[in-house]
């Protein structure tokens, strides 16, 4: 990726052009400055629409940025992390010999995390992320695969495999051959968002593309999908470990 300088600032910078695209934006997200344009944009034209909309980057980007920092976490016990909408606070406990695990306490809505008391604090943090993204996964699958299983049938449709994935800035994703990829840090989210982007993909099965039709089958299953996409796009970056 390469990067914009804006005054002192260097921001990572990624330009994106197609036919589909029909007017230049900006987006900006707490990873990087994207500008979309129509393939005729001059390279002068991107120029001075950066230049244009300097301080409103600068602005958003700095806002983003402090988010980041406030919600980098450091794993202690007491900190909260985000598991189906709610919020699960986490109890860090010595643990005697290499044993490392996660026990979630539903009523408490609390998860122990055992580490081995000789670990450094550096790798107290690593092994706690490690078995949080694992608990996660663990998590997950089961739980997309009961949710892909109940709206296909509600949907009338069959998709052909399910994967758990990682990705940083997708949710899900449907293959032309009706596969179906979910990312596991979705199971953060509130139910009814996860039944959205759910329903999303499936009706990718049907629709490969995001035409009206497609979104007038996602409401049919999904009549509040506006506000769950207003949702991941605010609040998705909150979703990390
Ligand atoms: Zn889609």
């Amino acid at each position: 990726m390469s990067s914009l300088r804006l005054g002192d600032t260097v921001i990572p910078y990624e330009e994106r052009k197609n036919s589909r695209i029909k007017r230049l934006s900006i987006r900006v997200t707490p990873e990087k400055v994207r500008v979309s344009a129509p393939v005729s944009t001059s390279r002068e034209e991107i120029q001075i629409f950066l230049q244009q909309n300097q301080e409103w980057i600068l602005e958003n980007w700095g806002k983003l940025q402090k988010i980041a920092r406030e919600s980098k976490r450091e794993y202690l016990t007491g900190e909260k992390v985000p598991y189906l909408g709610k919020e699960l606070t986490l109890q860090i406990c010595d643990s005697q010999g290499k044993m490392i695990r996660a026990i979630y306490n539903i009523e408490e809505e609390s998860l122990e995390i055992s580490i081995p008391q000789s670990f450094t604090q550096e790798l107290r943090e690593e092994a706690v992320r490690e078995i949080l993204e694992k608990w996660y996964k663990e998590k997950a699958r089961p739980y997309f695969l009961q949710k892909l299983s109940y709206w296909s049938r509600e949907m009338g449709v069959s998709y052909n495999k399910f994967r758990l994935k990682g990705q940083k800035t997708r949710w899900g994703s449907c293959s032309t051959l009706g596969n179906i990829n979910l990312n596991w840090r979705l199971i953060m989210a509130p139910e009814p968002v996860i039944d959205y982007i759910v329903i999303h993909e499936l009706s990718h099965l049907i629709y490969m593309d995001h035409s009206k039709e497609f979104w007038k089958h996602v409401a049919r299953f999904c009549p509040n999908y506006r506000e769950h996409r207003h949702w991941l796009r605010k609040n998705g970056h909150t979703l990390v470990i």
